[in-house]
């Protein structure tokens, strides 16, 4: 049995993995020669890692996981501790850590585990058809590849997603610009073993610590889309919006540089039911593309792909199978991209009156709350 699988990214990688682990064998098509991650970091969560334990990657989180053993919210103008945590208890009670990690590293060390020269890169897949046989993928390039199925990790604007859902999508502007990369670890800025943030005015600013000495941090400001913004004026743009913040975030952007920073306009899709047609499978980003508010959608991409090893271990009927899949993951997705979506708003003055609540309640929090939502989220996954 061969899956054809499309794209490269963390959704490509794992799902490739767990297809292994079930005798499946894959070809796996990038569109792009090299790939240049969006975004310098990501929290993988302890849902997450877990997946990657299960993949046989789980390696990768141990040398890429940065020390990130307590959770603190200041606040942003006066500098002010709201709420110190240690996480230690979230730990023990889900039975794996948090691993924040460099996003170039781990896309990096998931295609050399599978073998680079394995991978099929500059393949830009243009179309797919598919009958009772098997699936056929037309690339940009001229070329053609058959399948006894399509695994469809190509992202947020994913060419097969209309195909399987029947209709096109629209991508909804979340509301806010997200400026992100990374910085030598400095405990002016905030301590090396603390995900801490900054709130005020609706606005936000994030640290965490990754592997190799380095603060992983994001800027988040509301502000209409399609602002003539670019590296010229990052940094100003950055002094201009935390203006009158504490020293530590003033200390942040006079250590960022402009060249590497990433400056993002947050994005998701409405969420839908179907993930799967026949022989053709949407997973990760092509299947439920969700704001990064809570941090789960490349750790939801993991659990698809554990998730759809677990179908195809119980019956090796593909379309059997990937109903399997679309069932199992339907409602958890939709869940979570909605989750993410609330989070959002409240993080983000959407409605500065509920904006200001909650930061009236992370003053009053003792880290049980937050504790309890993090929990909830990560245990929904497969293997809790
Ligand atoms: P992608 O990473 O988009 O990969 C898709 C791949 O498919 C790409 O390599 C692309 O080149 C390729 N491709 C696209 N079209 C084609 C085609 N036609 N033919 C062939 N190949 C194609 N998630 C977390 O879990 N934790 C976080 O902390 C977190 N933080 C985030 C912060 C930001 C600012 C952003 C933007 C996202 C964040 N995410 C986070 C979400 C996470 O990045 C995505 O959910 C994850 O990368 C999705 O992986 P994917 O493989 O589905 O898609």
């Amino acid at each position: 049995m061969k899956a054809l699988v499309i794209g490269a990214g963390i959704g490509g990688m794992s799902t490739a993995a767990a297809l292994k682990q079930q005798g499946i064998e894959c070809e796996i098509f990038e569109a792009v020669k090299e790939i240049k991650p969006v975004g310098a970091a990501l929290s993988i969560w302890s849902n997450g890692v877990k997946c990657m334990n299960h993949l046989g990657m789980g390696h990768i989180m141990d040398s890429l996981g940065g020390p990130m053993h307590n959770l603190a919210y200041h606040d942003g103008i006066s500098g002010a501790v709201m709420t110190q945590f240690s996480l230690r208890p979230l730990v023990e009670s889900v039975g794996e850590r948090p691993c924040p990690v460099s996003r170039a590293d781990l896309q990096s060390q998931m295609i050399d585990w599978w073998g680079r020269e394995n991978i099929q890169f500059g393949k830009r897949l243009e179309k797919v058809e598919q009958d009772d046989h098997g699936v056929t993928a037309y690339f940009t390039d001229g070329s053609v590849a058959t399948g006894d199925m399509m695994i469809a990790a190509d992202g947020a604007r994913s060419v097969v997603r209309e195909h399987v859902i029947g209709f096109q999508t629209e991508r909804r502007y979340a509301g806010y610009v997200n400026w992100n990369g990374l910085v030598e670890i400095n405990e002016d800025i905030a301590p090396a073993d603390q995900w801490t943030t900054f709130v005020g005015e609706g606005k936000r600013v994030s640290i965490m610590p990754i592997a190799g000495g380095r603060f992983y941090f994001f800027f988040d400001v509301p502000l209409p889309t399609g602002l003539e913004e670019d590296r010229t004026t990052l940094v100003s743009d950055l002094k201009g919006y935390f203006k009158d913040w504490a020293k530590p975030v003033q200390v942040l952007i006079n250590a960022i540089n402009p060249d590497t920073t990433n400056r993002i306009e947050i994005h998701d899709i409405d969420p839908f039911d179907t993930l799967v047609k026949d022989r053709i499978a949407l997973l990760g980003d092509s299947a439920h593309s969700t704001t990064p508010d809570i941090g789960q959608g490349g750790c939801s991409a993991l659990e698809d792909a554990v998730v759809l090893g677990q179908c195809f271990a119980k019956t090796k009927n593909i379309q059997s199978a990937l109903k399997q899949y679309e069932e199992k993951r339907r409602f958890r997705v939709k869940d979570l991209v909605l989750k993410a979506r609330k989070r959002c708003d409240v993080t983000h003055g959407k409605n500065m009156q509920e904006t200001q609540a909650w930061y009236d309640e992370l003053r009053q929090e003792k880290g049980d709350n937050i504790i309890a939502g993090l929990h909830n989220t990560i245990v929904g996954g497969p293997l809790a």
